[in-house]
């Protein structure tokens, strides 16, 4: 049966590359072409006489079939993309027309499907629609508003995303269709920078990273960072600009809120960048580093170096070397040192950094650095404390240790230099150990004793100890003291221990001497009875104690009448001069106060009855008991030694002073000018024509001369003057505080009266005159004998003139 329409028969039904399926109304198939079969699997015998529902996917829904046969049993023409179910079971979309066609000549409609598989068509359309609305979705959650600009140096974008509207308020078509949009939206402020990056011909790289603020459409601004790419062609040449405008506000809010808390921070937080060329800069830095480095944030936000040229000389290799560490492991930074601020004051500083590599190689820090010197000044006084405390404790006399409380036992803990060089032992030895360790077994049982006993009771015990050391037996006296913590345990005992052993050996002796003494006290007592020599003992205020029978005899006192009496004030407060006798400087109280013998050639007692007695004395102390006194009476003594010397200086004949004592006054006087600036004057005398005297009268008779010419001279002169016979009848005066007025008139004085008394004895008749040469001792004579010499030329000029007269030199 061959029903195919003729209208439909031929090439075009055959080479269709349309699939045809023909149907009855009912839903019959009539004929296919061989384009279906190819498209479903079915033979034209498989599939005619059979219903197109053959086809079905199952994926379309009921109300989509009904459709489909409403509308072309109305007599429309449908088209629908369609799943249909091939013979061999797969799916494929066809884009399905169904047109019904009315025979006339046959008086039946007939309907005739197209489709056209369009499953490849509709993968791509898909994928398609995925890739936009990916894109869509991208452009629509990315952050960024993206743009496009033609790489002409025009700012009008061709394409801009729909986000713009939530960064700037605007619609895209706004932008695209203003050409001055963009600029005049920049702020006034950033505007010319922004300008100075329109020629992407002077960009360093390809890409471009620019902050500014653009104007929202309600007025106010909006920090944006502006990541500009050159996209170039195959062949390099710029094509188009593509740009990501970010809305850095809230970073920026953010930044400034970091700035507002920094602030109020103690210290700086930063971020440290140095790039693999060793470029450094300080990205961030809060307003701290100012206060703390003494250098603006500001001013290293670019470049590093003016907070490297802050930090301390000698600090500076330290930092570097740190900072090359971190840089080359990612450990972590950390340094103290010390900022020099612009006044020179210097602020220690404590930094520290957390690394990360970036990926173009470059490190951040982010880091923190606080202000330590209140800290750093704190150690420095403990550590100088310490230092104070272990330079008391190592000159410290005592022995000084601290024995440490432990659940074992005691250990020991510091100790002083004194202890270690009295055991002979080295710090290492005695810091932690146990009194075994140290000391014998049964000195240790004794230490360990009574550090235990310390503990029980709870506060300072004293002991005395004796034990071998370094130095050999010695004797102790120690003191142990709980130190209590805060909840009231003993955690520690201090020992002070002191060496006695050399006061206790000296208290021995003194017992031993002491001992001695009262057995010889007895015998001494006779002893003293007996003795020439004048003994008197005094307790340690000065007060007499003893008394013998010789110093009765000396001074006048017996001995119930000055014991107990003050021996100083009874008959020593005074010198012969009736000056006071202080009692600072009397021997007697001193041997008692220094504790030492003295011994005087020449003191002098007050005898009871008021006279001054000369004596030899000696005192020596008795160690906490007073003195003794020896005393002899040297008044024989005195007065022979009087004699000798007055004989040793006087002229027998005259009485007068002799040659000898004469230039010793001479000397002394010549001193007095110098020093004192004092005046002092010579007379030279000589008798006229003595040697006829002798001549005639003999020798005796000259010589009562000379003794008469003496009396006259003696007699004519003050008291201070002091006239000496110099050689056989010359006579010499020295005269003083006197001038050479003072001394010509004194000379005329003495001249006169010689010429008017001097007789030679038996013989008044015969007169006898005197030449008198003067002269005045000058502070420029290299010795005053030179003034000497003078008055003895002036005498000579008095003998030639005729004699009987005075010349002055
Ligand atoms: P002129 O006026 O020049 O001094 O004459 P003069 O005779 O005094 O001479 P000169 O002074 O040289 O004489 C000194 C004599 O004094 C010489 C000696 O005999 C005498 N003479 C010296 N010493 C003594 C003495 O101790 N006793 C006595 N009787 N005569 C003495
Ligand atoms: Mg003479
Ligand atoms: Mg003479």
């Amino acid at each position: 049966m061959r029903t195919t329409p003729d209208l439909l028969a031929g090439p075009l039904f055959a080479h269709s590359p349309d699939a045809i399926l023909i149907a009855d109304t009912n839903g019959m198939v009539l004929d296919v072409n061989p384009a279906f079969t190819a498209l479903t699997g079915y033979t034209r015998d498989e599939i005619v006489g059979k219903t197109p529902r053959l086809l079905k996917s199952g994926h379309m829904s009921l109300e989509f079939y009904r459709t489909l046969w409403q509308t072309v049993l109305s007599g429309e023409r449908w088209r629908h993309d369609i799943l249909n179910r091939r013979k061999d079971g797969s799916l494929y979309w066809a884009d399905e027309i169904i047109q019904p066609i009315t025979l006339e000549e046959r008086g039946q409609t007939v309907l005739v499907s197209f489709q056209r598989d369009v499953t490849e068509l509709r993968r791509t359309r898909e994928a398609l629609d995925e890739e936009h609305a990916r894109l869509d979705g991208f452009l629509r959650a990315s952050p960024a508003v993206l743009y496009v600009v033609p790489a002409t140096g025009a700012t009008q974008p061709i394409f801009v995303s729909d986000n713009v509207r939530d960064l700037l308020g605007n619609v895209p078509a706004e932008l695209l269709s203003d050409p001055c949009w963009w600029l005049e939206r920049i702020h006034p402020e950033d505007r010319e920078a922004v300008e100075r990056t329109l020629d992407f011909h002077r960009w360093p790289e390809d890409t471009l990273l620019r902050r500014y603020r653009l104007r929202h459409a309600d007025g106010h601004y909006v920090w944006v960072e502006d990541k500009v790419t050159v996209v170039r062609d195959e062949r390099g040449e710029p094509r188009l600009l593509s740009g990501a405008l970010l809305d850095v506000s809230r970073e920026a809010e953010q930044r400034s809120l970091l700035d507002k808390l920094a602030r109020h921070l103690p210290g700086v937080i930063y971020v440290f960048k140095r790039t693999p060329d060793d470029h450094m800069s300080f990205p961030y830095a809060s307003e701290g580093m100012r206060r703390i480095c003494g250098v603006d944030p500001e001013a290293v936000r670019e470049d590093a170096t003016p907070f490297f040229a802050s930090v301390h000389p000698e600090d500076q290799a330290a930092m570097m070397e740190t900072s090359d560490h971190s840089v080359a492991t990612l450990e972590p930074w950390r340094l103290l040192y010390r900022h020099v601020h612009p006044d020179g004051h210097v602020v220690w500083a404590e930094g520290e950094a957390t690394p990360e590599r970036q990926p173009d190689g470059s490190t951040l820090w982010y880091g923190f650095i606080a202000d330590v010197t209140a800290r750093v000044e704190a150690e420095r006084r403990l550590r100088e404390q310490e230092l104070l405390y272990h330079t008391v404790l190592d000159n410290l006399q005592e022995i000084c240790y601290v024995a440490e409380v432990t659940p074992e036992g005691f250990r020991f803990q510091v100790g002083n230099n004194r202890l270690y060089e009295l055991l002979g032992i080295a710090p290492e030895r005695w810091i932690g150990a146990r009194p075994r360790d140290i000391f014998p077994p049964q000195t240790a049982e004794h230490v360990e004793k009574n550090l235990r006993r310390c503990l029980e009771e709870g506060r300072t015990l004293r002991t005395d100890t004796a034990m071998a050391t370094a130095h050999g037996w010695r004797e102790f006296s120690a003191s142990l003291t709980p130190l209590t913590d805060k909840d009231g345990t003993v955690r520690h005992i201090v020992g002070l221990v002191m060496d006695v052993t050399d006061y206790k050996r000296a208290i021995r002796r003194a017992q031993e001497a002491s001992r001695i003494a009262d057995e010889r006290a007895q015998t001494l007592g006779t002893l003293l009875n007996a003795v020439g020599e004048g003994i008197f003992g005094i307790d340690p205020e000065g007060t007499i104690t003893f008394w013998n029978p010789a110093a009765e005899r000396i001074l006048g006192y017996r001995a119930e009448d000055v014991i107990g009496l003050d021996a100083h004030q009874t008959f020593h407060d005074r010198l012969p001069d009736e000056t006071p006798y202080l009692r600072d400087a009397c021997p007697v109280l001193r041997a008692v106060r220094e504790g030492r013998m003295f011994s005087c050639k020449e003191e002098y007692f007050r005898h009871r009855d008021g006279h001054w007695v000369p004596v030899l004395l000696t005192v020596t102390p008795i160690p906490g008991d007073g003195a003794v006194a020896v005393f002899t009476d040297i008044t024989e003594l005195k007065k022979m030694q009087e004699d000798l010397r007055r004989q040793a200086e006087t002229d027998p004949l005259t009485s007068l002073a002799n040659r000898r004592s004469f230039f010793t006054a001479l000397l002394h006087a010549g001193e007095r000018i110098v020093r004192h600036g004092d005046r002092c004057a010579i007379l030279m005398l000589d008798l006229d024509h003595f040697k006829a005297v002798n001549d005639r009268y003999g020798h005796a008779v000259g010589d009562a001369v000379l003794s008469t010419f003496a009396a006259i001279l003696r007699n004519a002169l003050r008291g201070n003057d002091l006239p000496a016979r110099i050689g056989g009848e010359e006579f010499a005066v020295l005269l003083p505080h006197t001038d050479l007025a003072g001394a010509l008139a004194l000379a005329e004085r003495i001249r006169r009266a010689v010429a008017n008394y001097c007789r030679v004895p038996m013989h008044p008749e015969l007169r006898m005159t005197v030449s008198i040469g003067v002269s005045e001792l000058l502070p420029d004579d290299p010795t005053p004998e030179a003034a000497l010499v003078r008055a003895d030329a002036a005498l000579y000029l008095a003998k030639q003139e005729g004699r009987n007269r005075v010349v002055v030199a």
